[in-house]
């Protein structure tokens, strides 16, 4: 079937159209960090899928029954409906988003001292254990070495070193294991089915709690059902199911698959860690039926999660991202491969060989696509990933200098991805003029949100 995506548009917002001299000097305002630009000097704003999604008529007209009452809400109740038919666990908490859940089961769960161990742990997952006092440990496959290869599931946990250390002499300090699907700080590869229950048994076998990180299970379930043989004949919601069966609970950001703009969820098994776990939400997020949301919130969430599986609108969104990468490819960019669906990964190391880690190649990707066409987009490479001395010099790079352009689920049409691979194209022919950037002023922490830096020709 051609590319094209099942729904037609009822409400539209306009985007801002700005010159490239606005743009140069909002550039310059926002102290070369495309996360000081207000939105409004943004024409594309791919810079996340996180919260950007936009509603349907049902989510729309569910928000209107939206019922506020403190407890006990309608609203809670059907939320709750839609997540024990997709989870089946017996303790479900609604929290206000993804790093609340995390927070919340790992004060319930873990202890000082202890190691939590992922695929990858996302950024705030990584915060969260090491503010717990843990020490969290990222296992990945081999093959998300190769950024080019086309092995289907390089989001996968390495069994081998898992099994490893299950079994070594820290085994008896792991708190958890936790799979993020689909693998975010790995380039948002899937997670095999096969590999989720070998992990599962390795778990279970040693008595360690395994949950889901699951805020993109629906995307990782799509891809399941593309890649994986013995799961052609799938739904995806069929798919996600017995993901949840395999696991004793799941976080999740349903600012991603819940297709809202804020919420999340935390459910699970174990009755005494959820009795904790109900304590810390009350004391903090709010009550147990609506942890943090509006009834409103549930609501669009609970239609969100439903309208989330359906096949024709994975569909689509999986080809417009391997439509991009396509594009892009024909550009001569590199990506990282093959695509997966919630965001297209450009291998600017590659696109600009002048520039060298210590000017942040990815960095200077992204501002040269804001520059030419007012694209906002993220760096993932030694910028946000590398070691940075007080004084803003790199002291060890990132394995890889990659550009993250997200896609907002349902917000973007295939023409406006056009233009954004034309834009990249533009940027690509003239790659040996982009400069490299120098760091001005570091904060000590999440220095990709904070840190202001300058442009500094290759040479000098
Ligand atoms: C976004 C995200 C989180 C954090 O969720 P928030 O809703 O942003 O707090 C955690 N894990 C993964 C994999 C995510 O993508």
């Amino acid at each position: 079937m051609p590319l094209m995506e099942p729904y037609r548009i009822k409400v539209v917002e306009p985007i801002p159209v700005t010159t490239r001299a606005v743009r140069e000097k909002a550039l310059e305002r926002a102290g070369h960090n495309l996360f000081n630009l207000s939105a409004d000097e943004v024409t594309i704003d791919l810079l996340t899928d996180s919260g950007t999604g936009a509603l349907s008529a049902a989510q729309q007209a569910a928000a209107a029954l939206g019922d506020e009452s403190y407890a006990g809400a309608r609203s809670y109740h059907r939320f709750r409906a839609v997540v024990d038919e997709l989870t089946a666990y017996p303790h479900v908490f609604p929290v206000h988003q993804g790093r609340a859940a995390e927070r919340i089961l790992f004060s319930a769960l873990l202890e000082p001292g202890q190691i939590t161990i992922s695929n990858t742990h996302f950024d705030t997952t990584r915060a969260n254990s090491e503010l717990a006092g843990c020490e969290a440990r990222d296992l990945p496959c081999p093959e998300m070495k190769d950024l080019e290869s086309d092995e289907p599931f390089k989001g996968n946990i390495d069994l081998v070193a898992l099994e490893a250390a299950l079994t070594g002499p820290d085994a008896d300090r792991i708190g958890i294991v936790i799979m993020t699907i689909t693998n975010n700080g790995g380039g948002g590869q899937p997670v095999s089915m096969a590999n989720l229950e070998a992990a599962s048994r390795l778990c279970r076998r040693h008595a360690v709690p395994f949950f889901l990180d699951a805020g993109r299970f629906a995307e990782n379930a799509w891809l399941v059902t593309q890649r994986e043989p013995g799961y052609e004949n799938s739904s995806p919601r069929e798919v996600a199911k017995a993901a949840f069966r395999l696991a004793d609970g799941c976080l999740a950001s349903l600012k991603k698959d819940g297709i809202a703009n804020i919420g999340g969820l935390l459910a699970l098994r174990d009755d005494d860690v959820a009795r904790r776990c109900e304590l810390i939400l009350t004391a903090t997020e709010g009550f147990r039926t609506y942890g943090g949301l509006a009834g409103r919130d549930l609501e669009m969430l609970a239609q969100g999660l439903i309208e989330v599986t359906d096949p024709h609108y994975l569909r689509a969104r999986a080809d417009a991202a391997a439509h991009l990468a396509e594009l892009v490819n024909t550009a001569g960019v590199g990506t990282v491969r093959p695509p997966g669906i919630h965001g297209v990964y450009l291998n600017a190391g590659r696109l600009l060989p002048h520039i060298p880690p210590e000017r942040f190649p990815g960095h200077a990707l992204a501002c040269a696509l804001y520059i030419e066409g007012g694209i906002r987009s993220v760096e993932l490479g030694s910028l946000f990933l590398g070691e940075v001395d007080s004084d803003g010099r790199l002291r060890t790079p990132a394995p890889y200098e990659l550009l993250r352009l997200a896609l907002p689920r349902r917000v973007y049409t295939q023409s406006h991805l056009e233009y954004v691979a034309e834009i990249v194209a533009a940027v690509a022919k003239r790659a040996e003029s982009v400069p490299g950037y120098r760091l001005v002023t570091v904060p000590p922490i999440l220095r990709h949100f904070n840190a202001t830096l300058e442009p500094i020709t290759p040479l000098t």
